[in-house]
């Protein structure tokens, strides 16, 4: 039973004032019952973190960071350690995202360095892997998919992975208002999915959650989130605003 989560990514947006006034309205949108929805995580950036931890107090509505180093103190100018984040009560973490790839020079290794410090502090990683545009054209989806799953994967303990989350997130889908199909999603969390079980085996590949992210908006979210191996949605845009967001949340199903 793998329960759907919808994750809202605001990047670099948002004051911490912007993100109180956004939880604010987000909590007024939702069915109060939290049990029968998908459970919801907001991303904000780390400014607004403390400010949007205590708007989202009491309301199921979790929160995460965007990024964090994977030791917990040093000299590294700009980082923010995984206890920096535990102490203000923070439960997620987003880890290998393709613009952190992209423009900050994360590697394969870098992610499977930051899951293993996420996972010793008990903070619950969702992991990012995905193709770019010209690997997809040339048939190389699979290949690329199995050198990123297996290398963030190298050397985790099963047992202390219950937590585990993907997102698979298309780079050519990303910010573009072009989605996978249904079909392409399908297909990619089938081969994520595989490659978790090789990694840490069957039991655990059966209850990892497979997000799918890519220019999910209101209108195709349903289409996209409730497939046999898609477990919920990574939002970017279409988080931005509480009404769309929470028409995403709203249009995904509880659980299955
Ligand atoms: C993202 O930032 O993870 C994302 C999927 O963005 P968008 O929904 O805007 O494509």
């Amino acid at each position: 039973m793998r329960q759907h989560l919808i994750a809202a990514n605001w990047k670099m947006y948002k004051t911490p004032e912007e993100a109180t006034t956004f939880l604010n309205t987000l909590e007024t949108l939702l069915p109060p019952n939290t049990q029968t929805q998908p459970q919801t995580v907001v991303f904000p950036s780390t400014t607004s973190l403390p400010a949007a931890v205590t708007a989202a107090s009491g309301t199921g509505i979790a929160i995460g960071a965007q990024n964090m180093h994977w030791l917990d103190a040093g000299a590294y100018t700009g980082e923010t350690s995984p206890t920096m984040l535990l102490a203000l009560s923070v439960t997620h973490i987003l880890i290998g995202h393709s613009e952190r790839r992209q423009f900050f020079g994360e590697t394969d290794e870098i992610v499977n360095r930051k899951l293993k410090a996420a996972l010793a502090h008990s903070l619950i990683p969702i992991v990012c892997v995905g193709e770019h545009l010209d690997q997809r054209e040339s048939n190389q989806t699979s290949e690329v998919l199995e050198h990123q799953v297996s290398v963030a994967l190298a050397g985790i303990d099963p047992a202390q992975a219950s937590s585990l989350t993907f997102a698979y997130e298309p780079v050519w889908a990303i910010g573009t208002g072009k989605t996978a199909t249904p079909q392409i999603a399908e297909d990619a969390h089938k081969i994520i999915r595989r490659l978790i079980a090789n990694s840490l085996g069957n039991d655990l590949a059966q209850s990892t959650r497979i997000l799918y992210g890519g220019s999910v908006k209101p209108d195709n979210a349903r289409s996209l989130c409730c497939l046999d191996d898609v477990d919920g949605a990574l939002v970017g845009g279409a988080s931005l605003d509480p009404t769309s967001f929470a028409d995403i949340v709203k249009g995904a199903d509880g659980s299955r």
